[in-house]
């Protein structure tokens, strides 16, 4: 009979059965106890997995002691989602990275560890395509991007990571080897717990092994870049574009907050002699056929409701459009300690009433807020920064945050559309879901991993990052009492 309150023989029993694998040192530990979110916490040990079967070994040892184990990829995450808040076992992944690209099924097999840049590059050798491309692609993992089921640009045209995920392989908490969906086309057989991994933030399972959907790769691409006189303008462009049959691979929108922030910090103005005004980018792709004639109608809507735009013919060109884009995010960067990203997702009509939330966010609380992102898909990132050596400003900030993330719910909206929930948004997920929705999610966990050993103090619990301490609720019921949200 083991004893779960003994993690020094369960680290024993780890060492017996996968010997090097197993790191202790410090600086092991320290380089995993945290992510982008950059709230640390060290684990007693760190996994660096060689082989899938190694993953339901540790596996059944954690679930017999109940150690806590933390699945992570690149570490990339936003959320907090790969920080190892109570302790316990990091299971590294990231070396998990065979991959094969099958050209006749069209479909990529791969390691949880593969870096989706890498899957790209390697799809493109046969022509083929693996289309989400979140901005951390060069080093973000598959596994993560399943974790989370990150978007990116492209999914205005091609949807998210779920829509590419036929087949997982993985272990469940108890370290059983499960496989889920096979490499078809359809699958109709049975719950689709293939989907419920997707998205799971490593909840619910360790993804070991995925088969991915390929598409043919798209050849030829144009990019254009215009200014609007308003949001109102800017954030009309998916219905307009859609009504006129322009399916652009990329429409992201940077709000007026955004350009003036940009242009302070370049020192040039992106349109010369137009005043700060909300941008678009929109990038279009196909064939050379589709790109020429697709060009030629987006041209004409951009003469008629921009105030100025120009287009990339050239790769130089266009490296020069996403410098605007770019350059977005990395001023704001510049102003204050702290930048949060919030991956926020409304209906595509409600945007303009986001934006206009967010301007009154921005005055009522004196905290600096730009909002950039995904307008094709709702997506808009509202980003925060502020200095959280200052306990006042750092209150404000907060309190501008909670108020977004009720007006994201109140439009019908998502607190988040990527990143996921991890740690960060746990003060907020609980108002997403009523009553029934709560219990039955929780079901769902404590069917899956009974000993709450999977990433646990996610999206469940309730953690305030910004006093950096953890308030442990999962699994209990605490929340029976409060009104149901609709
Ligand atoms: C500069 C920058 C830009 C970004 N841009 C985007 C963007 O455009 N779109 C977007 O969606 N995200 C973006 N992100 C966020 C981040 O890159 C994604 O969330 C990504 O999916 C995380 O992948 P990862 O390999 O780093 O996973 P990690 O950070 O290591 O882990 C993320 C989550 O996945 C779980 N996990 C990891 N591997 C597995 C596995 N094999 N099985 C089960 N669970 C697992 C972890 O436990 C954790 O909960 C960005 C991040 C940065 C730093």
């Amino acid at each position: 009979m083991t004893d779960p309150s003994n993690p020094q023989a369960a680290l024993e029993q780890l060492h017996e059965q996968l010997g090097d694998c197993v790191e202790t040192s410090f600086e092991q530990r320290e380089d995993h106890s945290y992510d982008g979110l950059k709230i640390s916490c060290l684990p007693d040990a760190v996994i660096r997995v060689k082989e899938d079967s190694q993953v339901g070994m540790a596996l059944k040892i954690a679930n017999e002691y109940s150690i806590p184990v933390t699945t992570r990829g690149a570490g990339s995450s936003l959320t907090g989602g790969a920080t190892p808040i109570q302790g316990g076992w990091v299971l590294d992944l990231s070396g998990l990275n065979n991959l094969t690209v099958d050209q006749k099924n069209q479909v990529a097999r791969c390691g949880p560890g593969v870096v989706i840049a890498d899957l790209q590059a390697e799809a493109a050798k046969d022509g083929l395509f693996y289309p989400p491309d979140p901005s951390s692609k060069k080093f973000c993992t598959i596994g993560g991007n399943i974790a989370c089921n990150a978007g990116g640009l492209r999914c205005v045209k091609y949807g998210v990571t779920r829509d590419y995920v036929l087949a997982l392989e993985g272990y469940l908490a108890n370290g059983e080897k499960v496989r889920w969906g096979r490499a078809t086309r359809k699958f109709a057989t049975g719950y689709n717990l293939r989907d419920l991994w997707v998205g799971s933030e490593g909840t619910l399972g360790v993804v070991t092994q995925a088969t991915l959907r390929l598409i043919d790769l798209p050849m030829f691409t144009r990019t254009f870049l215009g200014v609007f006189e308003s949001d109102e303008v800017a954030l009309s462009s998916p219905n307009e574009l859609r009504k006129l049959g322009l399916r652009p691979s990329i429409l992201e929108y940077l709000d007026q907050w955004t350009i003036d922030c940009l242009q302070k910090y370049v020192g040039t103005e992106v349109f010369p002699g137009v005043d700060p005004k909300p941008m678009l980018l929109i990038e279009l792709d196909g064939s050379e056929r589709e790109v020429e004639e697709h060009s030629i109608d987006l041209t004409k809507w951009m003469k008629s409701r921009a105030l100025a735009f120009r287009s990339a013919s050239t790769a130089d060109e266009a490296e020069k459009i996403w410098d605007v884009r770019r350059q977005g995010s990395s001023s704001m960067k510049k102003l204050a300690s702290t930048k949060l990203n919030e991956d926020v997702v409304v209906p595509l009509d409600k945007q303009v009433e986001l934006v206009q939330c967010v301007d009154g966010l921005r005055e009522k609380f004196g905290i600096k807020i730009g909002v950039f992102g995904h307008c094709g898909d709702g997506n808009l990132h509202v980003n925060l920064m502020y200095d959280e050596e200052n306990a006042e400003e750092t209150t404000r900030a907060v309190a501008a945050l909670k108020e977004l993330m009720s007006r994201v719910i109140e439009l019908g909206g998502a607190i988040s559309g990527e990143h996921g929930v991890g740690l960060a948004k746990t003060p907020f997920v609980r108002e997403q879901f009523n009553q029934a929705e709560w219990s039955a999610m929780l079901a769902v966990k404590q069917a899956l991993d009974p000993n709450n050993i999977l990433n646990p103090g996610k999206i469940f619990d309730v953690f305030n990052p910004w006093e950096q301490k953890k308030i442990p609720v999962i699994l209990s019921w605490e929340h029976e009492n409060e009104e149901p949200k609709p």
